[in-house]
């Protein structure tokens, strides 16, 4: 095969994760090559023209003030930030019944209890299991104390059962059945996977350690986050291969093999910057294989369609309401205000999130828009049925995303996959939103992982090519 290059890292993948661990490794003198699927850069950033003029975000969109990384690339680029409209009564619409949010419990109230709950279950399953382990230390011979250690080592290592869903951490809360339904309807959407599938303990771990205590919905940029991948792309000293997929990783002696159709990198380090459920495709030839394949298949990806609608007015706003509404009903349904503050004609975007997604990608475009307005119409009444432009993004098994908005940590997988994966040494080294826990799921978050496989690369104490 042959040999395209040699340097001393190679990047898979060129998301915000990929640019930025190509960025970090230039910074500290390294030579650095980014290999990429698609014939453009950004992944699940992705700012699209909408019909009828303006732009609009089918991928990422909002960041808070604790992003910081993010708001030092706006602020190079000379961005201005646009805050996300908020005043106004929030909805909640179950069933034939629609509510002001704060006569329920907020998601945050729900994830705190969901945090308590979920830790007590782990302190109540660790005394189990150490009495269960000394009872089979004090009756078992000698001989089947390698036996026990084994056992030991099973109950470290093992995956969780589906009994630790998400759906099943909610039912334990005990909720009124409004605030449950809301509740299941939130982590579909956040999460893009029904809760049923979803690792309870990693959601529990992903709230305990995420890094901001503001809003999430702060800011958004106008003409688009594009506009930050940009910033990231244009201090890259190598222009990044595009329309490169890689087919196949493998590490012999002191190099690692990166192989596209087109030919083979070869460096000292690769870092690979894809979402797990499609880094699963890639033939990874290294030590440690079956047990990388069994983290990479720990995640599933997200379902999720976003669709933003423009409107002469804010009639929502003379209602009172701030355009904010989690449905209950369908599962996985939310609305936010998205009007920017520079004079361009209001906008809700629609997220749906979860089996409903999956159920709605299945159905042609008219049929799965005039179905959205329905639900709308639940909220905001009929001025909602007639936008003059929509423009949706559909993710559901996109195929070099997986899907979003991130991969997420199935039932029955391990539930520590995003730290196993972030930990993994050797000449393979993985990034990306689903590898960071600080900001997991979020730009944010991308990008710290990509500094910092590159950051533990640096300290290996990797010596620049010449
Ligand atoms: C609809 C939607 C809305 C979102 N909203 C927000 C938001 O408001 N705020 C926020 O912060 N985040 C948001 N997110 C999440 C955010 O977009 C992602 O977490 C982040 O962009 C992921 O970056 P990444 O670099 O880790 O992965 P990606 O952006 O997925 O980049 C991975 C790259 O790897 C490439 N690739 C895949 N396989 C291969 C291969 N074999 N060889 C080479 N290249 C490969 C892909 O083409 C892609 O370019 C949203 C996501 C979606 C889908």
């Amino acid at each position: 095969m042959k040999t395209e290059g040699r340097v001393n890292v190679v990047v898979v993948g060129g998301g915000a994760a990929g640019l930025a661990a190509a960025a970090a490794a230039e910074e500290a003198g390294l030579s650095c090559q980014i290999l990429e699927a698609q014939p453009r850069l950004g992944g699940r950033v992705r700012t699209l023209p909408m019909p009828g003029g303006g732009v609009f975000d089918a991928g990422a969109q909002i960041v808070n003030g604790d992003m910081r990384a993010v708001l030092a690339l706006a602020r190079r680029a000379g961005l201005r930030l646009s805050p996300v409209p908020r005043s106004g009564i929030d909805l909640c619409v179950v069933g034939d019944d629609t509510l002001r949010a704060d006569d329920l419990m907020s998601p945050d109230e729900v994830s705190d209890l969901l945090d308590d709950q979920v830790v007590r279950w782990d302190s109540v399953g660790e005394v189990l299991r150490a009495l269960r382990l000394k009872l089979q230390w004090m009756t078992t011979p000698w001989e089947s104390v390698g036996e026990a250690g084994r056992g030991l080592r099973h109950l470290v290592e093992k995956p969780t059962a589906p009994r630790d869903s998400l759906a099943a951490a909610l039912r334990a809360l005990l909720l009124s059945s409004e605030e449950e339904a809301v509740a299941y309807s939130h982590y579909s959407e956040c999460l893009g996977r029904p809760p049923e599938e979803i690792n309870a303990q990693m959601a529990r771990d992903l709230i305990s350690r995420y890094a901001s205590e503001r809003d999430d919905l702060e800011f958004q940029v106008p003409g688009g986050m594009m506009q930050i991948v940009d910033r990231l792309t244009a201090d890259l000293r190598h222009t990044p291969r595009l329309a490169s997929p890689v087919q196949r990783i493998g590490v012999t002696d002191d190099r690692v093999a990166v192989e596209t159709a087109a030919g083979l990198w070869e460096a000292d380090y690769a870092v690979v910057a894809v979402p797990p459920p499609v880094a699963q495709r890639i033939a990874f030839d290294i030590d440690g294989s079956d047990r990388l394949a069994a983290i990479l298949s720990s995640f599933v990806a997200g379902d999720t369609i976003k669709t933003v609608l423009v409107f002469g007015t804010a009639f929502w706003r003379l209602d009172g309401l701030s355009g904010t509404v989690v449905f209950g009903d369908p599962a996985g349904l939310a609305v936010v205000d998205t009007s920017l503050d520079d004079g361009s004609p209001p906008r809700l975007t629609a997220f749906v999130g979860g089996a409903v997604a999956r159920e709605w990608a299945a159905l042609g475009q008219e049929a799965r828009q005039a179905m959205l307005l329905r639900h709308l119409s639940r909220a905001f009444g009929d001025d909602v049925l007639s936008p003059q432009t929509v423009a949706e993004a559909v993710w559901v098994d996109d195929p070099w995303s997986g899907g979003g908005y991130n991969a997420t940590v199935r039932t029955g997988g391990y539930h520590d996959a995003i730290a196993r994966l972030a930990a993994w040494g050797g000449r393979v080294r993985f990034a990306g939103a689903e590898v960071d826990d600080l900001f997991w799921g979020y730009v944010e978050g991308a990008i710290h992982s990509g500094r910092n496989a590159v950051a533990r690369i640096v300290a290996d104490g990797v010596q620049a090519a010449a």
